[in-house]
């Protein structure tokens, strides 16, 4: 009979936060409470890429309503750890959203600021509705006064990777929430 397998935990994390199976059970629940919101009526996604690809893809699986995406790109963090300045639109939408049902997905509710920013943006364009969805958010930060409508998970202020958050661009394919070694947290030369 064969070793049973254990996951395995990628070397640059210090530790996990969320395994693919809590972020798959969380997902589902988030899945069950938009049913609960929206019925079974048609509503638009807004996810903010890069970082709300994976989340995004995962929620949209767990509803069987019909739905329309489209996805705003913000500037990210480049290679820092911190949220630093102000955050950009760098590609806007593309579907025309005045009286439709909008929900917008980001991947963590930091300082607010990426998505008090977006949802002005949403707001300008006349949607019937608008509610926001987080995976993550990092209340204790908060630097501008918004909260999500529907929040995953509370976490500490810690700098997490994995399930589309990134470092500098890396580690957004891991299947699993955790936090970034803080000896690796200064830009390598890659
Ligand atoms: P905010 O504008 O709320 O300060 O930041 C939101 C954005 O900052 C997120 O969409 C995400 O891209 C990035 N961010 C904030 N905290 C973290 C973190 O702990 N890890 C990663 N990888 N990105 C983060």
């Amino acid at each position: 009979m064969s070793a049973r397998k254990t996951p395995p935990v990628h070397p640059d994390l210090e530790s996990v936060l969320f395994t693919e199976m809590q972020l798959k059970r969380r997902v589902r629940g988030l899945g069950r409470e938009l049913k609960e919101i929206y019925g079974a009526g048609e509503f638009t996604i807004i996810s903010i890429i890069n970082g709300a690809v994976m989340f995004t893809a995962d929620l949209m699986r767990e509803i069987d309503n019909p739905v329309r995406l489209d996805c705003v790109r913000i500037s990210s963090y480049g290679t820092k750890t911190k949220s630093t300045g102000v955050p950009q639109v760098v590609a806007s939408l593309t579907l025309d959203i005045a009286n439709r049902h909008v929900l917008l997905i980001d991947d963590i509710l930091d300082t607010g600021k990426t998505l008090l920013l977006v949802t002005n943006l949403v707001r300008k364009l006349n949607p019937a509705s608008l509610r926001t969805c987080v995976l993550l958010d990092k209340q204790g930060r908060r630097e501008v006064p918004i909260e999500a409508d529907l929040v995953g998970f509370k976490i500490p202020d810690k700098f997490v990777i994995g399930y589309g958050l990134d470092f500098a661009e890396r580690y957004r394919n891991l299947p699993c929430i955790g936090v970034l070694k803080p000896q690796l947290q200064n830009p390598p030369a890659w």
